[in-house]
């Protein structure tokens, strides 16, 4: 870590991730698996880096939102079932057979054009469907079982379509009103009910999200598709007040000072904008962490950085690159470490506060970490892997 040019990094507890699996394992079915929601680098945590714990650690299968974030995982090595949860283009068909690489349809013009691209080529391999029902999120997804059992249909007569699996995501499993929740449940059971009456033998069926896995492990089915809860978040505050499974949070991110002064001489002026006057003899110091890492410009003058275990203000505004914080009167040094997001010296500041103070949720704050950011991966206290565009120099 000492070698970083600019001293800003992510560190990745993967005994976290692995501890993180286990709960939900036991807290779900033993006979329903348990798919790792990779997308979005995996929530900013690194896909392929946490793909291999949550792997090793008990989950199955693995969901991403696109053909490409799936390559990435492919030319990794990576071997699991890949679900693409989002809507893929045609064009991207065939790659996604050649890389073996799950997709969700639910229109019937787009499998038979998905089978006829396939049908072209000279030695095509098949490709893997789960067909994406909606039942209440308004998305994508088939809305009626007419359309259900036309999409079911063409599935089961195209050559080179597989159908592997049948889903539905839950709009609002977070919340403590239960109720569209249940209507959604009951909804696709009556979906999957009416397929069994046509006498069709259902592949894997899956529903729920971290939230739901969580509240409702009944509903978990064939498989769940753990996100938020792998990387040691909770969905919501009210499914943390459920204490039902406990999770730790894996990710931290964390900088050495640049630089320190007191501020003595006029203009104590800091930052653009000049929205913030220091004090006579305040001590400034300033951080290379900015919005372009991800941290959000909102933050100026409201955001708080851990400096020796105590909170420390954001002072002015977060620029590209940098904030200042005002250490007070305490003296702070040029390479010293402090936290912007985990925690030092028995003081935290979480993901979940931050988003709170930014009108947002976690899952925002983490997928917005830019890749620019080295990943530092721990287990057992010790860094097994970097991960970063360019590290050394
Ligand atoms: C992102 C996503 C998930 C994971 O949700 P979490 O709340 O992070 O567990 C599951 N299913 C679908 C369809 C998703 O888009």
């Amino acid at each position: 870590m000492k070698k970083l040019c600019r001293e800003v990094w992510i560190e990745v507890d993967l005994d976290a991730i692995k501890k993180n699996v286990r709960a939900i394992r036991r807290h779900i079915p033993n006979t329903s698996k348990i798919m790792a929601v990779v997308k979005a680098n995996a929530y900013g945590h690194g896909s392929v880096e946490v793909a291999r714990q949550a792997l090793e650690s008990g989950a199955s299968e693995l969901a991403v939102a696109s053909v490409e974030e799936g390559i990435v995982l492919r030319r990794a090595g990576i071997t699991a079932p890949i679900l693409v949860l989002g809507f893929t283009a045609l064009s991207c068909v065939k790659k996604s057979a050649v890389w073996n690489i799950t997709l969700s349809a639910f229109q019937v013009s787009w499998i038979k054009k998905a089978n006829r691209i396939l049908e072209k080529e000279a030695d095509s391999k098949r490709l893997s469907i789960h067909i994406n029902v909606d039942t209440g999120m308004g998305r994508l997804g088939v809305r009626t079982e007419e359309d259900l059992l036309a999409v079911v249909k063409a599935l089961k007569s195209s050559t080179y379509l597989s159908w592997d699996g049948i889903f539905t995501h839950f709009s609002t499993a977070d919340e403590p009103d239960t109720e569209l929740t249940m209507l959604q449940h009951e909804k696709f059971i009556s979906f999957l009910r009416f397929l069994k009456n046509q006498d069709i033998t259902l592949p894997t069926v899956h529903m729920c999200n971290t939230a739901a896995a969580i509240a409702f492990p009944e509903f978990s089915a064939d498989m769940i598709r753990l996100g938020i809860g792998l990387y040691g978040l909770y969905p919501s505050a009210s499914i943390k007040e459920l204490n039902l499974v406990d999770l730790t949070p894996a990710l931290s991110l964390k900088a050495r000072i640049a630089y320190v002064k007191a501020m003595v001489t006029d203009p104590r002026t800091v930052s653009y904008g000049a929205t913030y006057i220091a004090e006579p003899g305040e001590i400034i110091a300033t951080i290379p962490i900015g919005y372009g890492d991800g941290y959000s410009r909102a933050l100026s003058n409201r955001g708080f950085i851990l400096h020796r275990g105590r909170r420390v203000p954001v002072a002015g505004r977060v620029t590209m690159d940098m904030i200042m914080v005002s250490l007070g009167e305490n003296e702070g040094k040029q390479g010293e470490e402090v936290v912007i997001y985990g925690k030092q010296q028995g003081a935290e500041i979480s993901v979940d506060e931050i988003a709170e103070m930014l009108g947002t949720i976690s899952y925002e704050v983490l997928s917005v970490l830019s890749r620019r950011v080295p990943r530092f991966y721990f287990r057992d206290g010790k860094i097994i892997k970097i991960s970063a565009p360019v590290l050394y120099v």
